[in-house]
């Protein structure tokens, strides 16, 4: 077992609708392990940089988004 491969959380309930479709966001440039996830439908790519006001979940069925990432330092 060499690779090391990213496990996607489980998707969140969604605060808002309540539904479990809460994908966590990724954001900057995707691997090809993040592109491949995202096609899978378990995580989304935000695209753009993060930001502090970019959220870490978003719902895939209503949109709404919560939750921040936390600041790696
Ligand atoms: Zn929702």
């Amino acid at each position: 077992m060499t690779s090391k491969q990213y496990r996607p959380p489980m998707p969140q309930p969604c605060p808002f609708c309540g539904k479990a479709t809460g994908l966590e966001v990724h954001y900057g440039q995707p691997n090809q392990e993040g592109v491949e996830l995202a096609k899978e439908g378990k995580i989304l790519l935000g695209g753009c940089p993060i930001g502090p006001q970019s959220p870490k979940w978003q719902c895939t069925a209503c949109g709404n988004t919560w939750g921040k990432w936390e600041a790696k330092k």
